[in-house]
């Protein structure tokens, strides 16, 4: 960028403007993958709509390229452009709880640790991720499924309302009567369609929950998720539970004699009555004796936060994902044989019930273009040492090579890797892309928004 269009962005905005030259600007242009080594012009730090109204007019009249951030967590790194410059939306990570109307308005640069947190002291939640350190921005905007999902659906099915600010640099709230097309393509459609500074959120009785995890050996991969994919689908919606291949990490619960083998297992969220969750849970027994069972009643946002210091920001990850509508009995062996072959301690492969309430919801009311998958599953290579970026990358894309094949057709626009192409887009948002592309042409022309999965304003199917 030009030391003069610098200078008057200083200038004229009213916040803080990191490039290169400022001691932040190391920090602020981290983000929560490490492989991600991206130089953006500057980052604009922004904390209220009138800040980023401000900072989004003066990118677009200078022409130049625009990134949002929200938690900074996307696998390619996407709130980041080399030369280009970022609204920064981490300031504004706030929360008002309204418990009588049961809603929560969140900042558009929280976390969800921070929404939890909030609706938690009023025994209230609403559906989002796994990991607390999670963007809602990002996270929202693709869908958003985690432990309540069975219960009460996608993180978008929960959405009443968005504050939004336009490519134009006009401000509008987005809700089921006002710009109800912008409101249902904010619901799937990723990044897409403008800067969110806030969402409303419905929110449901959710206190303490029974979690548990229960484990087998890898080998015995074949046998379990032949009867996980029977029982999970036909459970009641209370039971959630994610499957997954992974390496037993070295620390409790887990004892040492299991620490470092690679497993099988499932990770349960009990959102029913907690007199029963041993008895509910016992039919973890079915496929042969687990290696290892530990569940227990735990205030739901230390379960949201079980898994943070295992995958702290600073590491190498390489993902992809697909939805599934069943697990094939072929699929059970390309399963094992790489969950034997995990390249690194902390590669994953997850698969996460979207199922039961989230099918209530119909196919067209929101940009989610697979309401008929019963799990979205991602296969990740992760590991702090960048020298094994090669590896964990290679063991992700043979992974996916070999069950794509098994899979309908597109992934969770969240769980979509680096380079994957434009013909991968379009069949993530599938059946979806000619309405969102329409609501494209209509907010953003011109494609100001485009470092997201992106969908063109211009492109027809
Ligand atoms: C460890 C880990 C675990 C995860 N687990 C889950 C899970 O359980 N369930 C699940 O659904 N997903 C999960 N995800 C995926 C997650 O939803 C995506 O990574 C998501 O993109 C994160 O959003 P973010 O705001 O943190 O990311 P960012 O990188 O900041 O943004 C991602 C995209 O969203 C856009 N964006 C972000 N905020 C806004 C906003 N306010 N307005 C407009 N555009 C915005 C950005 O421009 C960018 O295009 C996980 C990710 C990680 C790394």
């Amino acid at each position: 960028m030009e030391s003069a269009t610098l200078e008057a962005m200083r200038t004229e905005l009213r916040g803080p403007v990191i490039c290169a030259q400022d001691a932040e600007y190391t920090q602020a242009r981290k983000v929560y993958n490490a492989m991600i080594d991206k130089h953006p012009a500057a980052l604009v730090p922004c904390r209220d709509a009138g800040d980023v109204m401000s900072a989004l007019a003066f990118i677009r009249d200078n022409g130049l390229e625009l990134a949002v951030r929200g938690g900074g967590h996307s696998g390619p790194g996407l709130c980041l452009v080399d030369d280009g410059v970022t609204i920064d939306l981490s300031p504004m990570r706030w929360v008002r709880v309204d418990p009588a109307a049961r809603t929560a308005e969140v900042g558009g640069g929280s976390h969800l640790g921070d929404l939890d947190h909030a609706t938690h002291s009023f025994g209230l939640a609403t559906p989002t991720g796994i990991i607390s350190m999670t963007g809602v921005g990002g996270l929202t905007l693709g869908g958003g499924h985690g432990y309540l999902t069975r219960k009460y659906g996608l993180t978008v099915d929960n959405l009443l309302a968005a504050d939004v600010v336009l490519a134009d640099g006009s401000f509008v709230t987005a809700n089921e009567t006002d710009h109800p097309d912008l409101f249902w393509a904010l619901r799937g459609g990723g990044g897409n369609f403008g800067i969110v500074t806030s969402f409303t959120y419905r929110l449901h009785p959710v206190d303490t929950v029974g979690a548990g995890i229960t484990v087998w050996p890898v080998e015995r991969t074949r046998e379990v998720l032949a009867w996980y994919r029977d029982f999970l689908p036909q459970a009641p919606e209370d039971v959630y539970g994610f499957f997954m291949l992974f390496t037993i990490p070295p620390g409790p619960p887990f004892p040492e004699e299991l620490h470092g083998r690679k497993s099988c297992g499932i990770v349960w969220c009990h959102t029913g009555d907690l007199n029963r969750l041993d008895e509910t849970l016992a039919v973890v027994h079915e496929p042969g004796p687990p290696a290892f069972h530990f569940a227990t009643p735990m205030p739901y946002p230390a379960l949201q936060g079980m898994f943070d210091d295992l995958i702290p920001t600073g590491y190498q990850w390489y993902w992809r994902g697909d939805f599934f509508d069943r697990v094939h009995d072929a699929a059970l062996d390309v399963h094992l044989e790489y969950g034997e072959n995990l390249p690194t301690p902390l590669s994953l492969m997850h698969l996460y019930p979207v199922d039961a309430a989230a099918h209530r919801v119909g196919r067209d009311d929101t940009a989610w273009s697979y309401r008929d998958a019963v799990w979205s599953g991602v296969f990740a290579g992760v590991d702090p040492d960048p020298a094994n970026a090669d590896s964990i990358k290679q063991w992700c894309v043979e992974y996916w090579d070999s069950m794509h094949p098994y899979s309908m057709g597109g992934a969770y626009v969240n769980f979509m890797g680096e380079g994957e192409g434009q013909e991968r887009v379009r069949a993530t948002y599938g059946d979806h892309y000619d309405r969102l592309a329409q609501v494209k042409r209509t907010y953003d022309p011109y494609n100001l928004f485009h470092a997201n999965q992106n969908i063109s304003p211009t492109q027809q199917r």
